[in-house]
Formats: C-alpha cells, sequence, structure tokens
C-alpha cells in the first residue's frame, strides 16, 4: 500500500452554476455549464471501522463503524454533544490536534489506512478536505490568495495557479460576484460568499472527500440554499460527509443519514428511511422532535 495520496492527476473540470446574485445582469462572458457526464469523477469512499476518540479520560466515539460512499452525500444527525463533529475531525486526523485528544480504530480511504505511521499527514487533509461552520477565509489575505493558499504549499506553478483559482471559484458559484476583484481582501465578502469562498479553497486543491461540519448553520436562508445547491453539485466529483442539526437539510440534500446518539451510531441508512419508517426507536424519537 503505498501512503502517498496522489490527487494530482485528476482532471481539474469546473462545476459551474448559474450563481448569479438577483438583480444583476447575466454575465455572458461566462464558459456555459459543463454537461454533467464531463464534471463526474470517480471519488474516493471513506470505511470507519470500531472508531473510538478520547478526550483525555472521556470516551466522546465509542466503538463506531461507518462507510461513506464514494460520490454521495452523507448526513450526520444527533443531539447535541452526540459526537457528530468528533468523528468527522477523527477522519481527517485533526482530532488529534487537540492537546489530550486521541483516536483508535481504522479509517480508511479506500484501501489507504489514514492512521498508518507511514502516512503523509498533509497529503491526507489535502485528499480529505474540511469546511466549518464559521467561515474562516484567511484574513489577510485576498479573494484569489485566499484559494491559492493550499496550492502554493502543493508548489502549483503561477499559470496553472491561476487557471486553477478561477475553476474552484467558478466550480462554487463565485467567480461571477468576485472576478473583478480578486485583489481585495477575503473577509470583505458576505458571510455565505466566505464560507463558498472556503469551499472554493478546499476543493481547489482536488481532494477525494469534503467534510462539512454544519457550513450553513452561521448563514442566512439564501445563503443556506446556495451552499446546499452547491453540496448537491459537488458529489459528482467528492465524497460528502456533513454535519448538520438542521433535519430538513439532511431530508434534501443527503442520499444516505446516520442518527449519532452518545458518541454510538444508532443507524445509517437511506435517508428518506431514516425520516420515515426508521429500525430504531430512538432514531425515530429523535427524528420525530420527541428530544433533542
Ligand atoms: P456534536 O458534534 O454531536 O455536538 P461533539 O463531537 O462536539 O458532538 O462532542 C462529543 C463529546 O465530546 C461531548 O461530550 C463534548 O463535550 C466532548 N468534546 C467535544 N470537543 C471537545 C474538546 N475540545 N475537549 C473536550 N471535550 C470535547
Amino acid at each position: 500500500m503505498n501512503p502517498e495520496i496522489d490527487t494530482k492527476n485528476k482532471d481539474a473540470t469546473d462545476v459551474s452554476s448559474p450563481d448569479q446574485p438577483a438583480g444583476q445582469p447575466q454575465q455572458t462572458a461566462e464558459p456555459a455549464p459543463r454537461a454533467p457526464s464531463e464534471t463526474k469523477r470517480a471519488a474516493h469512499s471513506v470505511t470507519v471501522e470500531n472508531l473510538h476518540a478520547y478526550y483525555g479520560g472521556q470516551e466522546a466515539i465509542k466503538g463506531m463503524s461507518i462507510k461513506f460512499p464514494a460520490n454521495e452525500v452523507t448526513a450526520l444527525i444527533g443531539p447535541s454533544g452526540s459526537g457528530k463533529s468528533t468523528v468527522v475531525r477523527c477522519i481527517n486526523r485533526m482530532h488529534e490536534e487537540i492537546p489530550g485528544a486521541r483516536a483508535e480504530g481504522k479509517v480508511m480511504l479506500d484501501d489507504l489506512d489514514v492512521y498508518d505511521a507511514k502516512v503523509d499527514l498533509t497529503a491526507v487533509r489535502r485528499a480529505i478536505g474540511m469546511v466549518f461552520q464559521k467561515p474562516n477565509p484567511f484574513p489577510t489575505m485576498s479573494i484569489f490568495d485566499n484559494v491559492a493558499a493550499g496550492l502554493r504549499l502543493t508548489g502549483t506553478k503561477s499559470e496553472n495557479l491561476r487557471e486553477t483559482v478561477h475553476k474552484a471559484l467558478r466550480g462554487v458559484g463565485l467567480w461571477g460576484e468576485v472576478k473583478n476583484r480578486l485583489s481585495e481582501p477575503g473577509i470583505g465578502l458576505s458571510g455565505g460568499q466566505q464560507q463558498r469562498l472556503c469551499i472554493a479553497r478546499t476543493i481547489a486543491v482536488e481532494p477525494e472527500v469534503i467534510l462539512m461540519d454544519e457550513p450553513a448553520s452561521a448563514l442566512d436562508p439564501v445563503s443556506t440554499l446556495k451552499i446546499e445547491e452547491l453540496v448537491e453539485e459537488l458529489k459528482e466529483r467528492y465524497t460528502i460527509v456533513i454535519v448538520t442539526h438542521n433535519m430538513q437539510q439532511a431530508a434534501r440534500i443527503a442520499d444516505t443519514t446516520a442518527f449519532m446518539l452518545d458518541g454510538e451510531l444508532i443507524e445509517h441508512g437511506p435517508t428518506n428511511k431514516i425520516f420515515t419508517t426508521p429500525e430504531d426507536e430512538r432514531t425515530e424519537r429523535y427524528v420525530t422532535g420527541k428530544f433533542g
């Protein structure tokens, strides 16, 4: 097994969306959105086996196994404190950055053992990108440099850099809104635009998996809708795991939904089944609003 992860030899086809701000003329100079068949790319699945995660002596994840299928959206739902964020942080090994925190068990990206001692941690985090609840553009950087940041770390040459940054901005539907202000600070954008900028930064390095921890919960309804539409498009090229406390959102965008409670996976299945005919009584009580 090769502990290096090759994410470079992928075509960087963009996933343009007609994301035009209301009241503005349609941008005619834009390249036409590509046909879905051209935007598709087979991503990798993630398999978690018997994961235990700790904060000091507290066991936050108590032996969880789950598979996140490639090119699908999987929603993690459950009450606050049930371990959703901890699980996603274990997938790209960010959990271990928290002082006193550790994880045991297996996380596989296809056939790559993410916790293998020989694995290149930077390559893992490039292959498994993360988007947080609060948009976190680099505060001193321009819009362009925010998206270019990860690419520069990989040594991308400047001509390719420009092209890839522009593609990533088109891919999140932000190009029309920012193309004339690429050198302005990223933090000058609205909250929803900042979140799409952060997603552009993530997809610029062509990851396999995008982890999203409540990516829309700090946003207004219109921006939330844009993020949801974007997630639908992104699964053509990436495997997506999204933590959400919003059950309507899970129902709208997730292919499968996993319900967690007290550090355990209670049930994982097709989203429609989880919300209408779940197997476990605790899932039913949660999705019908009886607790949480
Ligand atoms: P959720 O995302 O479902 O709200 P979390 O994964 O954030 O749940 O939390 C799971 C458990 O781990 C909770 O008991 C929480 O208090 C604890 N926890 C989360 N983050 C930390 C941390 N940085 N330090 C200590 N305990 C934490």
